[in-house]
């Protein structure tokens, strides 16, 4: 038979002379490692070890090749400690990548842990590349969030609801355990020993199970929250279309030009309401937008003071209207029906009638205002169709013209829903099938967000690397990283000019002022920043 055959194992080949003839050269490793290269990462904060002057003591890992490691795991699926660990010994992309060295799982977990906070710096660093790059277009963003498990079993997660249904549950298993082994003790059965013995066993579990569950009801009760996670404590129980589990809510913008992520932000409320003028803020501080932009999302995060933030910030909200209210559910008017008229500041009735306003009520902390017709109801023909209390009396909300503008909005630009759902679902599709398949893998939120940054770093790369060609990307951080060691090497010329005038002056400490300018300096951003330039020029 004709097959293909491999080379017998104990043949000697020669190697190749250079590690770096075994990696394709169109490899996405040499992405990340450029990237990585092109980052200050002591301005994302990433904790360097403490340098002894002598040179005493082992040296440390560089934080750069432990970041390229977690962003080639995350990026291929790796994520937990001990599998970077093994794929530092046998995958040759990582031996290139790492240059031969090999860290323990250990030494790869507590960077994750010591440097949770970094990650984002460094993801946020890719997000105003791809600006740069013009890939975000920043014109229309789309903001929706998602459920993520947590590393955390339903059933370690309690609520006081859950707790006392269980405790109650408990107390009649064991109400019953004991009758049952009250009447075994007449029983003359040859085998009611052995059942009783069973019984017993039952007995003891529930009792141990009544023991837990009150200790856990006596943290919850200390506590001040409604809820308790055993495994993960700062996780929740979020029911979704009838299904429960215990995870974090993700928040994702997305920009629409590319579908790229701008921000990613965990938090553990059980739904999106309130979260839209967050979202929507970060995006704006992150990309620095002058310019008005369209933010889209769903009718899960329609409350009237998103509205009117997100607008006076100069996002532009697209919301579907929220379900018909009850008057029309019954068939009534809507408020629909009835005219506002700004300049008077009151409503015309479908009867043609002027209602006035005639007290202003305040709910949850806004203000509305209330608008009726004493005796114009009693003797109207609609009023069946109107109302069934005495008198229609309206209620307007003090910038319900935000309110307004979202509902003209969303009707003459239907297709802004469908831009919505093809922007926001399409990361979500392959964060939580590639990057995030079972969930969190870390606890606690800080971990969790950490993990969930590098997830959306390598979402970014994955699809930069689809829309970009491979050789125009290299070449921009290449460019980029030239800029930052130029940098670093000014830096330290000017530190050493100085170094003279601190010997002289101040018994070689650094002086204050000038110290903090150039520390200030050195962790500048890559480019001759207006900033940078700025202390140049003073020094
Ligand atoms: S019931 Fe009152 S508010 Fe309604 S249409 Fe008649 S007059 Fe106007």
């Amino acid at each position: 038979m004709n097959l293909i055959q491999g080379d017998d194992r104990r043949e000697s080949i020669f190697f190749p002379q250079c590690l770096d003839d075994y990696i394709d050269s169109n490899s996405e490793v040499r992405i990340i490692d450029q990237f990585v290269d092109s980052l200050n990462l002591r301005e994302c904060g990433f904790l360097f070890p403490k340098e002894d002057p002598l040179g005493r003591g082992r040296a440390a890992y560089d934080p750069a090749d432990l970041l390229k490691l977690f962003i080639y795991g995350y990026f291929n699926g790796i994520r937990s400690g001990r599998k970077l660990e093994k794929n530092c010994h046998i995958n040759l992309e990582v031996i290139w990548l790492l240059k031969r060295l090999k860290p323990d799982f250990k030494t790869v977990c507590d960077f994750r842990k010591n440097n949770r906070k970094a990650f984002k710096q460094a993801t946020t660093k890719f997000t105003l590349l791809c600006q740069e790059l013009k890939l975000i277009a920043g014109e229309t963003i789309a903001v929706d969030g998602t459920i993520i498990k947590a590393s955390n079993n339903i059933s370690k997660s309690w609520s006081s609801k859950k707790l006392e249904k269980n405790l109650k549950q408990t107390e009649v298993q064991i109400e019953q355990y004991l009758n049952d082994l009250e009447g075994l003790d007449d029983d003359p059965a040859p085998d009611s020993g052995q059942r009783k013995e069973a019984l017993k066993h039952k007995l003891d579990y529930e009792q141990t199970k009544k023991i837990q569950l009150n200790e856990i009801k006596s943290v919850l009760d200390k506590s001040s929250k409604s809820h308790l996670s055993l495994t993960d404590p700062d996780s929740k129980t979020i029911s979704k279309q009838g299904k429960s589990c215990v995870g974090y809510n993700v928040q994702t913008s997305v920009d629409s030009l590319n579908k790229l992520i701008v921000c990613c932000e965990v938090t553990d409320r059980i739904n999106d309401l309130g979260l839209l003028s967050p979202m929507a803020q970060e995006t704006k501080n992150l990309l620095e937008l002058q310019e008005p932009c369209d933010l889209t999302a769903d009718s899960g995060y329609y409350t009237l003071d998103d509205l009117k933030d997100c607008e006076d910030m100069g996002m532009i909200p697209y919301l579907p209207t929220v379900k018909k209210s009850s008057n029309v559910q019954q068939g009534l008017y809507g408020k629909g029906a009835f005219l506002y008229n700004s300049k008077e500041d009151t409503y015309l009735c479908p009867n043609k009638i002027i209602l006035k306003k005639i007290r202003t009520t305040e709910q949850r902390g806004k203000r509305f205002h209330q608008y009726t017709h004493k005796s114009a109801c009693g003797n109207c023909p609609l009023k069946l169709r109107c109302t069934k209390a005495k008198q229609r009396v309206l209620s307007r909300w003090e910038h319900e013209q935000y309110q307004e503008r979202a509902t003209k909005r969303i009707l003459e630009n239907k297709e802004m829903m469908a831009t919505r759902k093809g922007t926001v679902e399409h990361p979500y599709g392959t964060i939580k099938t590639q990057f995030l398949s079972n969930g969190f893998l870390v606890r606690g939120k800080e971990m969790v967000q950490a993990e969930c940054s590098l997830a959306h770093l390598a979402y970014n790369l994955k699809r930069v690397l689809n829309i970009m060609k491979f050789d125009d990307l290299i070449k921009t951080l290449g460019y980029r990283t030239g800029l930052y060691f130029k940098n670093v090497a000014i830096n330290g010329l000017i530190r050493l000019c100085t170094k003279p005038i601190e010997l002289k002056y101040n018994k070689g400490r650094p002086l204050s002022l000038w110290y903090t300018k150039f520390k200030r300096l050195h962790h500048e951003s890559l480019f001759f920043t207006q900033p940078l330039k700025r202390e140049l020029h003073a020094c």
